[in-house]
């Protein structure tokens, strides 16, 4: 176990979302183990205040500037330094004064704050897998240079890295991916045609965040998953495939060079990968439910229909053909699904926006940094004019 002595102190980047609140709920419950040291969030300055009151933490920035001096006043009884703007986000992540970040802001957001904290030598708890879909091989290779261990909080990354412990030797064969296939699972395009948002958010296993709840709808999140899979664990593209199970059981395999494969399983719960990052290599208790072997249920396996879910095709030609086309793709994705979960476009026509803007943007086969931040603003203003947002 970890001593007590040496608290974790966390720094929280998007401490107001899906992950944000379930990382608090870790770190109020081990409150012996871990100290929110950091918080961040856009634009919910109400639950950010709310968070900073109950834990204390060093620092709060609030990313919408016009929030400041809401949040500045209410925390202005405690020795909370708060900051505010997007390069605060960057300056605070190369601070000194915290353990690990756990990088939980959504989107391309995310990316920046993340390499200054790579670039600070923080180890790194990992849900915004767009950093690593954007520009997965700079962070890798920063990475190693600043020998920053990556711990993925991504359920299935996570399955795969707990997967791999103990294997340092042994080579991978494939990784299998598991996908829940979403609310609409078996579903057609004569379906999918009049989707509404409301209905594309409810997942039936996960509660989420929205950008993530439409991902995994449009089995975009899958495909995003298989090219972060591509950075986290060195992979060739064929080497990673995927299989729906609709259970949410098995979160993910590996199998290794002599046909082994190694599953890891259990009952559907952010928590636990998120609490798994912070304390690896330990495992910390809990009283989470259990699996339950003996109930009626059967596991479920099926081939991704990638003729009526798209997406994810588009996502295996982004992995193949790799360049600056991943970072390509997962912007004109933000800029559909924020169209969408606006009432502004409809379901199957968040795939046509993607795969135009990636026919349309040119392609940039080593990129460097700044290569990756223009093709990200280029492919977003392209899919934003195609649909005069
Ligand atoms: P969310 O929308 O619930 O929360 C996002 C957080 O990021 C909020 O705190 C918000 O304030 C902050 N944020 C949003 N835009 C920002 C910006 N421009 N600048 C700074 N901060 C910004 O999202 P979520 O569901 O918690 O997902 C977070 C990340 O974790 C995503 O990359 C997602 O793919 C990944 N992830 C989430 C889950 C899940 O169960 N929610 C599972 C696996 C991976
Ligand atoms: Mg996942």
């Amino acid at each position: 176990m970890l001593q007590n002595s040496n608290k974790k102190r966390i720094a929280i980047f998007g401490s107001t979302g899906s992950i944000g609140t379930q990382a608090l709920d870790v770190i109020e419950a081990n409150p012996h183990l871990f100290t929110a040291e950091v918080l961040t969030a856009n634009s919910n300055d109400q639950l950010l205040i709310e968070q900073a009151l109950k834990f204390q933490p060093n620092i709060v920035v609030i990313g919408d500037e016009r929030k400041y001096n809401k949040v500045k006043e209410a925390l202005a009884s405690t020795d909370i330094k708060v900051f505010t703007g997007e390069q605060a986000l960057e300056d605070v992540a190369a601070l000194d004064c915290y353990d690990m970040m756990l990088a939980a802001i959504v989107g391309f957001a995310g990316l920046k704050p993340t390499l200054k904290a790579v670039q600070a030598g923080k180890p790194i708890g990992l849900a915004n897998k767009e950093t690593l879909v954007v520009a997965g091989d700079i962070i890798m290779q920063e990475a190693i240079k600043y020998r920053v261990p990556m711990i993925p909080v991504d359920s299935e990354h996570s399955a795969i890295f707990q997967c791999l412990v103990g294997e340092t030797r042994n080579k991978i064969e494939k990784i299998i991916l598991t996908a829940s296939g979403g609310p609409f699972l078996g579903r057609k395009p004569n379906f999918l045609v009049n989707v509404k948002r409301d209905h594309a958010l409810h997942h039936p296993n996960w509660n989420m965040g929205a950008k993530i709840s439409i991902d995994s709808a449009t089995l975009m999140n899958k495909g995003l998953e298989m090219i972060e899979a591509k950075w986290l664990f060195d992979l060739h593209h064929s080497q990673i495939s995927v299989v729906v199970h609709p259970q949410s059981i098995i979160h993910s395999m590996v199998q290794f060079e002599d046909g082994s494969i190694k599953a890891q399983m259990g009952l559907p719960d952010m928590k636990l990968p998120i609490q798994y990052a912070m304390a690896f290599p330990h495992r910390i208790r809990n009283n989470f439910p259990r699996y339950d072997f003996m109930r009626p249920d059967t596991l479920n396996f099926e081939e991704p229909d990638i003729k009526t879910f798209r997406n994810l095709y588009l996502a295996q030609i982004a992995l193949e053909k790799g360049g600056n086309l991943p970072c390509v793709m997962n912007a004109a994705n933000e800029i559909a699904v924020y169209a969408f979960l606006r009432n502004r476009i409809g379901f199957l026509d968040m795939t046509d926006l993607i795969e135009r803007t990636m026919e349309k943007i040119t392609f940039i086969e080593k990129p460097g940094l700044d290569d990756y931040f223009e093709s990200d603003a280029d492919a977003r203003n392209f899919a934003a004019s195609l649909i005069k947002l």
